[in-house]
C-alpha cells in the first residue's frame, strides 16, 4: 500500500505520527505524496483546531481511502462514525502498536488508555532537530483544557527507553534534540522518580549534542532544576514555562496550582541566575470571569516580564472540561481585542529583546534552504513556533554552526556564518 500521512495539531501527534509510519513501513507499506490512503492525525484541543481536522478529512476523502487517527478520534469517540460516513477506518491511539494489522480494515478500533511508546519512529523532521516524547498524558485538570480527557493521565516512559532512543537518534545524525510530553516536570511522578534524574541519566550520555526542554509547568519548575538546566551546555538556555494568566483569581478559577507572587518570585529568578536564557511563555485570554482589570494586569504583567517569546490563546470553550459551566464568559470580539493588544505589545518585546543580541556570537543551527535563502534557527528559537535566522555564508543543512547576529527584526534574526 501507498500512504500518506498529515499530522495536524502539536509535536506530540507529530511523534505519533512518525512512529505510525515506521511501523507501516517495516510491514512493507511505502510513504508516498501520490497515495492511495491517506492517514490524517487530528488534533482537537480547541475548536478552531477540530474545524481544521475536520475540513481535511472531508477535503481528502474526496480523493482517497481515509484513515482517521489521533485527539478528534480521542475525543468524540463512537459518535464519529456515523458522523462521518466518508471515513474508512478510525485507529485509536492506543491501537498503534497493532496499526499493520488494522490499516486495511474498515470500522472503529478505540480504546481507553495512555499511549506512550513511540520507538522505533521514522523521523519527519529534518536534521538535526527531532523529538523526543518522555510522557504522555496529564494528571493536573486545568479547568480549561481538554487534554486529561483526550489522552489519558499521566504516564511517564521508562528512563532506558528515553536512553536508547535518544542514543538512537544521536546514532542518526540528529543533534538538536527537543524533550516533549504533555506537562514534562511531571515525570516521573508515579515512578518515584522526576525530570531531573531523567535528565542526569541522559547527559551521561556523551557527545555533541543539545536538549531543548518544552512545556515546563510554572509549579515544576523547582530551584534545583533551574541551577541543573544552567549547569550543563548541552541544555539550551530556553525556558518554555506556560503562565496562561497572571491575575490570582483567575489562576485558581484555571486550577494551575500558584498566585502570581510565585509567578513573580520564579521569573526573577530565572533572570537573575540565567541571564541570557530565552523566556518563552503562553497566556490566555478571555477566560470566564476575566474582566477588564483583570486583563490590564496581565498586560502590565507581561510588559514587566519581557518574555522573549509568548503565544496568546483565545479561551475556547469546550464542552466536558471544568470551565465550560462557569460564569462571565467573555464575548468573543472582547476576547479578539483582547488578543490583539496583547500581541501588539509583545511584538515590541519580541523586537527589543532580540535587539539585544546584535552583534553576539552564537550557535546557528542549519535548516535548509527556502525560497533561495540558507535558513535556521538560533538555539533559542525553537522550531516551527519561534522565528527563523536568515543565514549569509558557508554552510550545510543539518549542521549546527557558529555565527554573528548581523541584523535583528521583529521575531527573527540575519546570522553570518
Ligand atoms: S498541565 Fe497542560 S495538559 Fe495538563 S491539564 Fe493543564 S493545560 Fe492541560
Amino acid at each position: 500500500m501507498k500512504f500518506k500521512i498529515i499530522s495536524l495539531g502539536c509535536p506530540k501527534n507529530l511523534v505519533e505520527s512518525e512512529y505510525i509510519v515506521r511501523n507501516l513501513e517495516n510491514a512493507g507499506h511505502v510513504l508516498a505524496e501520490e497515495a492511495d490512503t491517506v492517514i490524517i492525525n487530528t488534533c482537537a484541543f480547541i475548536e478552531d483546531s477540530t474545524k481544521e481536522s475536520i475540513e481535511t478529512i472531508l477535503e481528502e476523502a474526496q480523493r482517497k481511502r481515509v484513515v482517521v487517527t489521533g485527539c478528534l478520534l480521542e475525543r468524540y469517540g463512537q459518535k464519529l462514525p456515523e458522523l462521518m460516513p466518508e471515513v474508512d477506518l478510525f485507529v485509536g491511539r492506543n491501537y498503534y502498536t497493532e496499526i499493520t494489522n488494522l490499516i486495511d480494515k474498515k470500522g472503529l478500533f478505540l480504546r481507553e488508555g495512555s499511549f506512550a511508546e513511540t520507538f522505533p519512529r521514522r523521523i519527519l523532521t529534518g536534521k538535526p532537530s527531532a523529538y523526543l516524547k518522555i510522557q504522555e498524558g496529564c494528571d493536573n485538570r486545568c479547568s480549561y483544557c481538554t487534554v486529561p480527557d483526550i489522552r489519558g493521565g499521566l504516564k511517564s516512559r521508562r528512563p532506558d527507553d528515553v536512553v536508547m532512543e535518544l542514543e538512537w537518534l544521536l546514532d542518526n545524525g540528529f543533534t538538536e534534540i527537543n524533550i516533549i510530553g504533555q506537562d514534562i516536570t511531571s515525570y516521573g511522578k508515579h515512578e518515584n522518580t522526576d525530570l531531573l534524574g531523567l535528565l542526569r541519566r541522559i547527559l551521561m550520555v556523551r557527545g555533541d549534542y543539545y536538549l531543548r526542554l518544552l512545556y515546563m509547568h510554572p509549579r515544576g519548575v523547582t530551584d534545583e532544576l533551574i541551577g541543573f538546566i544552567n549547569s550543563d551546555e548541552r541544555i539550551i538556555k530556553y525556558m518554555d514555562i506556560p503562565v496562561q494568566h497572571s491575575e490570582n483569581k483567575i489562576l485558581s478559577l484555571m486550577g494551575r496550582g500558584y498566585t502570581k507572587g510565585y509567578l513573580e518570585n520564579l521569573l526573577g529568578d530565572i533572570r537573575e541566575r540565567i541571564p541570557d536564557a530565552a523566556l518563552r511563555t503562553t497566556a490566555i485570554v478571555g477566560f470566564p470571569g476575566e474582566t477588564d482589570d483583570d486583563f490590564e494586569c496581565l498586560y502590565e504583567f507581561i510588559k514587566k516580564w519581557e518574555f522573549d517569546m509568548l503565544g496568546a490563546f483565545m479561551y475556547s470553550k469546550e464542552e466536558g472540561t471544568g470551565a465550560y459551566k462557569m460564569k462571565g464568559h467573555v464575548k468573543k470580539g472582547v476576547k479578539r481585542l483582547r488578543y490583539n493588544r496583547i500581541m501588539e505589545v509583545q511584538k515590541e518585546i519580541s523586537k527589543k529583546r532580540l535587539a539585544m543580541l546584535q552583534g553576539k556570537t552564537t550557535k546557528v543551527i542549519v535548516e535548509g534552504k527556502e525560497e533561495g535563502h540558507m535558513v535556521g534557527r538560533l538555539l533559542t528559537q525553537a522550531p516551527d513556533i519561534d522565528g527563523i535566522a536568515f543565514i549569509k555564508g558557508k554552510c550545510v543543512a543539518g549542521e549546527i554552526c557558529e555565527g554573528k547576529i548581523v541584523k535583528t527584526l521583529d521575531y527573527d534574526v540575519i546570522v553570518e556564518v
